[in-house]
């Protein structure tokens, strides 16, 4: 039986362990000096003003609402094709959440579905939250276009697309948006364990930001609003969290960081392998990547006919190859359900979905690994 493929998983180098058992030999374990050091690596590579670290991406994605001053009353708007945490920070505000339909070739926010449901709306929403599905952008400049016309504002889910590129510059940049947050989950592109990070160019955001991240305080005698009782003093100005990152994973990040462009390297040429696999199956579609995108290749999905997925799913996983799907739509969640959405509401999502394999596709895998899972989906279509 061949080794089980899992469908993401990180990669640890001894340059990671050193690095992250310097901190580990010094004198301060979180709120070192790793942290500062990554949010300017991660504020330089992305070409943004503004980086700040925090404990998750969903924390992030929290943060970002907060800082945006979504509240009571406010809706914000995603996809369904997306994790279910770009949808709930929303609701962690108390804010009405919505739904966009996406794209069935890209399985990325449809900007005509947008356009179509400002237009219609009763009440705009206060924020969209765009999802760079797989690890490929959204189309940002036309979203970015709607924004302004309509006064919302952006949230750039990029959890699956650092490293990515739109328009020949880096995800992460924040020209079509307020913030980009990212996520470094094992699973993802670079990972601290847990960890995410927003970027922005906005000054006064990024200071919000870092403020809520812990507990609303602040230590800087510039910002107090009374007289200092002494040294020790400091203000809670708001009411924040504890969504820090430790500098034990600040160190990981930062290493990590540094083979970033290699790794999303190895991921297109894996994906490479993949195409010239999978033409001749020609049941077996790959998502489309548009031409404006250089996408980071967080995941491989690709689209089967419905009535072959179960199959073709267990086929793989009986062949110890850790297939996935990517996503169930958030709205048919129970959960979501109680809000009174329903299956049917955004039906390429729903269509997209049922078609939708997810592929193993990270650094540790070898063009052996794809000739391997390509012969096994093919013993697997003949079977039908
Ligand atoms: C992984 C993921 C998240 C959540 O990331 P965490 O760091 O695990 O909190 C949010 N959105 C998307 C699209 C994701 O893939």
């Amino acid at each position: 039986m061949h080794q089980f493929i899992p469908y993401g998983k990180q990669s640890i180098t001894q340059q990671d362990i050193d690095g992250v058992v310097a901190v580990l030999q010094s004198d301060f374990i979180t709120q070192g000096p790793a942290l500062g050091a990554f949010e300017t690596a991660l504020a330089s590579y992305t070409k943004s003003h503004h980086a700040v670290a925090v404990s998750s991406a969903t924390a992030a994605l929290h943060l970002a609402c907060l800082a945006l001053d979504v509240k009571p009353g406010d809706e914000v708007w995603t996809v369904p094709n997306t994790f279910v945490a770009s949808a709930n920070c929303a609701r962690y505000c108390g804010a009405k959440i919505d739904f966009i339909d996406i794209d069935i070739e890209t399985g990325r926010l449809s900007v005509e579905a947008l356009s179509e449901k400002l237009k219609a709306a009763i009440k705009l929403p206060k924020v969209i939250i765009p999802v760079h599905f797989a690890g490929a952008s959204c189309d940002m400049e036309e979203i970015a276009k709607l924004a302004s016309q309509y006064g919302f504002k952006v949230i750039e889910d990029a959890s699956h697309s650092i490293g990515g590129r739109y328009l020949d510059a880096p995800v992460g940049n924040c020209q079509f948006s307020d913030v980009c947050i990212f996520s470094f989950h094992p699973v993802k592109i670079i990972t601290t364990g847990e960890g995410g990070a927003l970027t922005t160019n906005d000054a006064s955001l990024a200071k919000r930001l870092t403020q809520l991240r812990s507990h609303g305080i602040t230590r800087d005698s510039e910002q107090f609003k009374e007289t200092p009782h002494g040294p020790w003093y400091y203000e809670q100005h708001m009411l924040g969290f504890n969504y820090r990152l430790t500098d034990i994973q600040a160190a990981l990040g930062l290493s990590q960081l540094k083979r970033l462009d290699e790794f999303v390297r190895t991921r297109h040429s894996l994906v490479d392998h993949y195409l010239e696999v999978l033409r001749p199956l020609s049941t077996i579609q790959p998502l489309q990547v548009s031409g404006n995108v250089y996408s980071s290749h967080h995941l491989f999905v690709v689209q089967v006919p419905s009535n072959l997925r179960a199959h073709l799913y267990n086929a793989l996983r009986a062949a110890n190859i850790g297939a996935n799907v990517h996503y169930i739509p958030v709205h048919i969640q129970p959960d979501y359900q109680t809000l009174g959405f329903r299956a049917g509401d955004f039906p390429n999502s729903e269509r997209y979905y049922s078609q939708a394999i997810t592929l193993p596709l990270h650094p540790g895998m070898t063009p052996e690994d794809i000739v391997y899972i390509g012969s096994c989906l093919a013993t697997a279509l003949n079977e039908v």
